[in-house]
């Protein structure tokens, strides 16, 4: 993979999580190399602050303010991509929430399961939807929005922990099944990121010592090439390059 910035005019581009932090940035990266960014997320003044800068740039977006809680409203998202543009090329991935910071025998039940629905479930069901549009583009592009804590399994990161190490072994089906397609599935750790979950999880941190959104977003612009040829790897944002998965020795 090469760090220049790709041609992405004409492609097609859904973003979750645009409304701020990675996936704002990210999204507004994808628009200023022309493509055209579907941006989805809950709050409506974070997607349109997004499309004024869009807009400003020339570039165009489409909003789909939705709670991704909302399993049929992700299934609304496919098809309408289907019948307004019949592929997808460029998914990202990459709305999550943190939970809680706790010990794993004092999480709520229902703040467990909102995790488990958020980051696994609404990114299987995201995958399912837009699989079929992905396969139907000439260079489809998945980056699904991991973290460090899927392997590091820190004492109190349990739910979150647990919700990435899923994320990644769909993701790695996921490749898997399309290996021998044009399609290319990789998952990205974008390391501490200078963003509302990041300071919600450390709130005794420094943000200044942290990336902006906007680096990170910077780093991880090239895997939406219609050049790139890795597949089921994590990409590591602060190493700027793609890591291999082994099994536990
Ligand atoms: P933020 O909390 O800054 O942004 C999260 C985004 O997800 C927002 O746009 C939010 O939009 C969206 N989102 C959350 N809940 C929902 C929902 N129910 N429906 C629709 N959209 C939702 O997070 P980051 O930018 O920090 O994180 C982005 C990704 O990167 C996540 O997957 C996170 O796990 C991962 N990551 C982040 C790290 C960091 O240090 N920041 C480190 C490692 C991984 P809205 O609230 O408007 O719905």
């Amino acid at each position: 993979m090469t760090d220049r910035k790709p041609d992405l005019q004409g492609r097609l581009a859904l973003v979750t999580g645009a409304s701020r932090g990675i996936g704002y940035f990210l999204a507004k990266e994808l628009a200023a190399a022309g493509a055209h960014v579907i941006a989805v997320a809950r709050t409506v003044g974070g997607l349109e602050e997004l499309d004024d800068e869009i807009k400003a740039m020339g570039g165009e977006a489409t909003l789909v303010p939705l709670d991704l809680a909302d399993m049929a409203g992700i299934d609304r998202i496919g098809g309408a991509i289907h019948e307004r543009w019949g592929k997808l090329d460029i998914l990202v991935a990459n709305a999550g929430i943190l939970g809680v910071i706790a010990p794993l025998g004092h999480v709520e039940a229902k703040v467990f399961e909102k995790v488990m629905t958020l980051n696994v479930t609404a990114t299987w069901r995201l995958i399912r939807s837009v699989d079929p549009l992905l396969r139907a583009s000439d260079a489809g592009r998945a980056i699904i929005m991991s973290s460090g804590a899927a392997h590091s399994a820190r004492a109190f990161w349990g739910p979150y922990a647990a919700s990435k190490a899923a994320v990644e072994a769909m993701a790695r089906s996921w490749a898997d099944e399309t290996r021998n397609m044009a399609l290319r599935v990789n998952t990205v750790n974008p390391g501490a990121t200078r963003t509302a979950m990041r300071a919600q999880a450390m709130p005794g941190e420094d943000p200044d010592t942290l990336p902006h959104p906007s680096e990170v977003a910077a780093k991880i612009l090239p895997l939406a090439s219609p050049e790139l040829t890795e597949t089921g790897l994590i990409f590591d944002v602060r190493q700027n390059r793609f890591t291999r998965y082994q099994m536990p020795a």
